[in-house]
């Protein structure tokens, strides 16, 4: 089980909208609500499209925005050019017949600690819009130690091509897998219609290199040998954390998901800390839409410490965690992913399960 963001360039969207004016042919550019997306044709009045991850807007809306507004049944605005004539339209997920996401994700780049190892604090993809802080006085994490699949994935022998999995509350299937020769890069590659999704699974962070977005995957694990009932009883603590300098995919230092779990990972809010700053930037950088300044959505929020880190005020607190480095404890400023929310996606699986909903 695990909840996590995907990194832009491998995530994909495909859409086919239904924009009724508009005749056949190549379209020259297509933006929804303001993010270019790369356009195909438009065939019997339907537009094809594919949505590439790190679509951004300037204001740092992205494609983690975009999917949470589509699966929300919000209205997306379609603009278009074909033969240099603009065109406009306005749909919701029920005008969009085929709308599938496919999401790749890997041991290499989602199982991670992040630190800035110089004078001054530098970007870094896994971190919150200001880079990572300088001197390893703090560190982003990504993944979910016990509960990780890719963890208990071992060499290809329990996640499979053809599995069924939830993606974003959705029910899809493994469509690629590594097998034992990927040991080093284990990963799986998952596809779902964005119809049946649930938006409280979707969002996206803002780093420096722009917004990653949001989603949540819940695997089943086949157990049908011994060694992988072994290999599934794990604890946080036996759950190795590699830790990296940046964005350099090689570990340095090593500490484990136990430092990084707390056994509760909720935000607590003092409101009378507030200092009604004229653009709360606790509430724009908070990766849900939560809301954080007026009491965090407890539904959409990730426990992520966003918020925590972007408010002058000290209005949010909460028990982030830390790593250890040669023996200076360096603490969690940012998760990028949510223990709660995959624990939550862990039961939905377990109910489908058992009410014979969803099976292998
Ligand atoms: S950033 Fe913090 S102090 Fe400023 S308005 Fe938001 S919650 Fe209040
Ligand atoms: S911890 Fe704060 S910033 Fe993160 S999702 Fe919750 S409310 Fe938003």
């Amino acid at each position: 089980m695990r909840h996590d963001e995907p990194h832009g360039h491998r995530f994909r969207g495909f859409f086919h909208n239904v924009p009724k004016h508009i005749p056949s042919g190549y379209v020259d550019y297509v933006k929804l609500n303001g993010l270019s997306v790369t356009p195909d044709m438009v065939r019997d009045g339907h537009l094809d499209c594919m949505i590439l991850g790190e679509s951004a807007r300037h204001d740092g809306y992205g494609t983690g925005h975009l999917y949470r507004d589509i699966a929300s049944g919000k209205n997306i605005e379609v603009e278009l050019v074909m033969d240099d004539i603009p065109y406009r339209a306005s749909v919701t997920i029920d005008d969009i017949p085929k709308a599938m996401m496919t999401v790749t994700y890997d041991t290499v780049t989602s199982i991670r600690a992040f630190i800035n190892d110089k004078s001054t604090d530098k970007p870094a993809l896994y971190s919150g819009p200001n880079g990572l802080p300088k001197n390893g006085e703090g560190c982003s994490i990504i993944g979910c130690g016990e509960i990780e699949p890719l963890f208990n994935h071992r060499g290809g022998s329990a996640l499979n091509v053809g599995d069924r999995v939830l993606l974003n509350g959705a029910i899809g299937k493994i469509i690629r897998a590594s097998t034992e020769d990927d040991d080093e890069n284990r990963f799986i590659q998952i596809m779902a219609d964005i119809h049946d999704m649930d938006p409280r699974y979707m969002g996206g962070f803002t780093t420096p290199y722009g917004p990653m977005c949001v989603i949540s995957v819940a695997t089943m694990i086949r157990v049908d040998h011994d060694h992988i009932t072994r290999e599934l009883v794990v604890s946080d603590m036996g759950v190795p954390l590699p830790i990296i300098i940046r964005d350099n995919m090689v570990p340095k230092y090593w500490d484990s998901y136990g430092s990084v779990w707390p056994p509760s990972t909720r935000i607590s809010v003092d409101r009378s800390r507030c200092l009604d700053c004229d653009e709360c930037s606790a509430d724009r950088l908070c990766p849900m839409g939560a809301g954080p300044s007026a009491g965090p959505d407890k539904d959409l929020c990730l426990s992520c410490g966003s918020c925590i880190s972007n408010c002058r005020g000290n209005v949010f607190s909460g028990n982030m965690g830390h790593i250890t480095i040669d023996g200076k404890i360096t603490p969690v400023r940012i998760r990028l992913s949510s223990r709660e929310k995959a624990e939550e996606l862990c039961e939905l699986l377990k109910t489908q399960i058992s009410n014979g909903d969803i099976a292998l």
